[in-house]
């Protein structure tokens, strides 16, 4: 035991990794798709720390890198430069069998398209079963886990139908037992509510919600709709390839919603990005003058100074 009066030998300074204490690390990852006549910078550098049991939305425009992040995330993809890493695996350089072992029990994926989730043919008990039977999970312990799960998602109704005979809401609850079958850390959502109604949507949300309180995966959800942060506790938003702002809610209980508040993102190199309404307000172009004033710092217009 460590009491307050024990003084402990000095421990060498040294800067804690980045991350160190993170889940999910991703360390100034770039992705770069080659095409034949044009170079494309999907991911720039984007820097984001998830802990363990979080449930985040990453929002962002279209093209932002939302997809390309979620697919390196998942394994499926590997960064250009830069680190990933989830739950201790170094995703830059995973050998196949570890890339097959890490995509089968560390990460869980749901697609925006309910249909591509599921299978045409099977019912829901069978391709929630499928992922298991493939990690050579034994018959019994299967049965239970997918009557578990199909139960803890509301959707056991749907237990003997195939898809064609499911909502598309229910479909996307399946895709989500499906992507927990075996027990991943992390569960990887890519607008998952993407064609839903909002209603429908909400019933996606709460499973979600399910698959993080109840079931334990910490959820990186990936979405163009800036509303999910009403849904969540935290939101990063990428521009451009980067992480630029971040909402946290605060407060939230079962009858009425916290506060969110709105946090600029600063990386390590001390960069931030100025919303662009601030920059034409003010006339904020190449140059900024930056003084520390007391308790905050000020970005004024080099306006003044340019002859
Ligand atoms: P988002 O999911 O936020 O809409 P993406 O990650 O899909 O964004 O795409 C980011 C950028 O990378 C876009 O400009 C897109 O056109 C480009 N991109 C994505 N995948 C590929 C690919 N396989 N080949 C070439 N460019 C791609
Ligand atoms: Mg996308």
């Amino acid at each position: 035991m460590v009491g307050p009066g024990l003084a402990l030998p000095d421990a060498p300074e040294r800067e804690p990794e980045f991350g160190h204490d993170a889940l999910v690390v991703c360390d100034n990852l770039v992705r770069i798709y080659q095409t034949e006549s044009v170079e494309v910078q999907a991911l720039q550098g984007l820097d984001l720390l998830v802990h363990d049991g979080e449930m985040l939305a990453i929002v962002g425009a279209s093209g932002s890198g939302k997809s390309t992040l979620l697919q390196v995330l998942a394994g499926v993809d590997a960064p250009t430069a830069g680190r990933a890493s989830v739950a201790g695996h170094e995703l830059v350089d995973m050998s196949r069998s570890e890339r097959v072992r890490y995509r089968r029990h560390v990460v869980g994926f749901v697609r925006q398209q309910s249909a591509r989730n599921l299978v045409p043919y099977l019912t829901a008990s069978q391709v929630v079963d499928l992922p298991m039977s493939i990690a050579g999970t034994p018959r019994e312990e299967r049965r239970e886990r997918t009557g578990e799960l199909l139960e803890t998602l509301g959707v056991t109704h749907c237990a003997d139908r195939r898809p064609q005979e499911m909502s598309g809401g229910e479909q996307q609850r399946v895709a989500i037992a499906v992507a927990l079958a075996n027990k991943p850390r992390v569960l990887l959502a890519d607008e998952p509510t993407g064609e839903l109604d909002s209603e429908t949507a909400q019933e996606v949300f709460a499973a979600l919600r399910t698959a993080n309180q109840q079931l334990g995966a910490t959820v990186v959800i990936v979405t163009h709709d800036a509303a999910v942060s009403d849904q969540v506790a935290r939101t990063v938003a990428i521009r451009d390839g980067r992480t630029s702002s971040e909402v946290l809610r605060t407060g939230d209980t079962a009858e009425a919603p916290g506060s969110a508040e709105e946090y600029a993102v600063m990386d390590r190199a001390g960069r931030v990005q100025v919303p662009r309404e601030f920059r034409e307000a003010l006339d904020l172009t190449r140059r900024v003058r930056l003084a520390l004033a007391g308790d905050h710092v000020e970005i004024r217009s080099d306006r003044g100074d340019r002859a």
